[in-house]
């Protein structure tokens, strides 16, 4: 590009001139006057290197406007990248990009009440040092049977603790059916890497028997972990160990049972018409050393990683200078302390809203995607609304066979592709994500909760 003619730029407006102007102020009252000269300078430069024949022409006036239109522009760009409500309309309940499971109102008003000070790791009683966490034990106990516990950062993080604490420089035996990767470049075998723990594989793809395992048992094995598919499954011609016999081969050669569970489900969703998923109690009672789960899958929780399991062992995995580089915050810990409390309460399927959404009956749907509609036809226009029966997904890996059935709104505008209207839903306020399915923009109504109608609606009239 050559260089801008100085002549022609002479009616560009300087940084003063803009900021003395009415639409300027306005910015300023709301965003600061450093922030704004920023966007103002960012605006004036991207002018000058776009300067065309056409522009060369504008008088002040039109510069001026032009100018102002830029720093709004760079406004609504940075606006965009700012962390912001969203609404899921997608229909997978724990979509990881969108944040996994949305909390419980309590889990909510619990974060608020613990953002200042709190006694995270502080005895109340006697004024001493406790560790962070401990106000969970008896919950844990309680839901699982589990005698010890430890909250990190995700389920990663305690896998990557449990093996660099457990058995860094030794040996642990894990099925190939079993080396996961899970996304977000986590992959088991890279994990070992990290954590210094040497992974020996045993069995094959479909088939792994508690005779591999025994076999491959050496000198320098320190424990057997098992890990749960929870993406994917391998069906036909299959065969694997379960955790209670792998915890008595375990016990029989003195080595730890590990189990990682992923999605941390405390409650049977098979009455619902899920598949069935690991229980966190079933792994505690079949006598594992550690299991480890995420709290931001079918535990319905904030993001973090528990470990729980024998005294011992978690007061070994404790004591690891990783535990602390990986510890959580005192907000995420209160968080997980009102939705623990929610699950002892018996009140998980009702207050928890990944597990609500996850029950939720299909004449239910029903009649939200009729409420739903009724709210948005007053502003249809042009655009054409249809409620239509599909499937969700359960996402996070988490059930990945399970297609719930549910009742979605199908909006189509005219001159519009699904693409183009998805993307206006997104950069809208409310920020709204949709599915598109055979190349048409739908909301599930099983991820939408019924407080978000009246702004989904809103959002809808926005951008028809
Ligand atoms: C999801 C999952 C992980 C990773 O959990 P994050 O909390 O996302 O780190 C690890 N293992 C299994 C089996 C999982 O399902």
């Amino acid at each position: 590009m050559s260089a801008p003619d100085e002549n022609v730029l002479r009616h560009l407006p300087s940084v003063d001139a803009l900021l003395r102007s009415d639409d300027v102020a306005e910015l300023i009252a709301v965003y600061g006057r450093d922030t704004v000269i920023g966007w103002i300078r960012n605006a004036l430069d991207r002018l000058r290197a776009e300067c065309t024949d056409e522009s060369s022409q504008f008088d002040r006036n039109q510069w001026t406007q032009l100018a102002i239109e830029r720093i709004r522009q760079l406004r609504d760009d940075e606006e965009l990248l700012t962390l912001e409500p969203v609404i899921n309309a997608t229909g997978v309940v724990l979509h990881t990009n969108l944040g996994r499971a949305p909390l419980a109102d309590r889990a909510i008003a619990a974060m608020q009440n613990a953002a200042r000070n709190t006694n995270v790791e502080i005895d109340l009683a006697t004024g001493d040092r406790r560790y962070r966490g401990h106000q969970l034990d008896h919950l844990w106990r309680e839901l699982t049977g589990a005698e010890a516990s430890l909250v990190v950062n995700n389920c990663a993080a305690a896998t990557l603790l449990a093996l660099q604490a457990l058995a860094v420089g030794r040996e642990v035996v894990v099925s190939r059916g079993q080396l996961i990767e899970i996304g977000g470049s986590y992959r088991l075998p890279d994990v070992f890497k990290m954590s210094g723990a040497i992974l020996r594989e045993v069995g094959t793809t479909n088939r792994t028997r508690l005779a591999d395992y025994d076999n491959a048992i050496g000198d320098n094995t320190a424990a057997l972990l098992r890990v749960h598919p929870s993406n994917f499954r391998v069906l036909g011609f299959t065969e694997s160990v379960d955790i209670a016999e792998l915890v008595n081969l375990a016990k029989r050669r003195s080595l730890l049972a590990i189990d990682d569970v992923g999605s941390g489900c405390l409650t049977d969703l098979q009455p619902f018409g899920l598949p069935k998923e690991p229980l966190v109690q079933d792994s505690i009672r079949a006598g594992v050393d550690v299991v480890v789960f995420s709290g931001d899958k079918l535990l319905g929780g904030p993001q973090c990683g528990v470990l729980l399991g024998k005294s011992a062992v978690i007061e070994r995995v404790r004591k690891s200078p990783v535990a602390r580089a990986l510890r959580i915050d005192k907000l995420t810990l209160a968080a997980l302390q009102a939705t623990l409390e929610i699950h002892r309460h018996g009140n998980a399927l009702e207050e928890i809203p990944t597990l609500a959404m996850l029950t939720a009956e299909f004449d239910v749907l029903r009649r939200r995607a009729e409420q739903l509609a009724d709210l948005i036809r007053p502003k249809l226009g042009a655009a054409k609304l249809e409620v239509v029966e599909s499937k969700s997904a359960v996402g996070g890996g988490s059930l990945p066979l399970a297609e719930l059935p549910t009742f979605c709104l199908q909006l189509a505008v005219p001159g519009l592709s699904a693409d183009q209207l998805a993307k206006r839903l997104r950069i809208n306020r409310p920020h709204v994500v949709p599915r598109i399915e055979s190349a048409a923009v739908c909301f599930d109504l099983r991820t939408i909760c019924l407080a978000e109608h009246q702004s989904l609606a809103t959002a809808i009239g926005n951008v028809i």
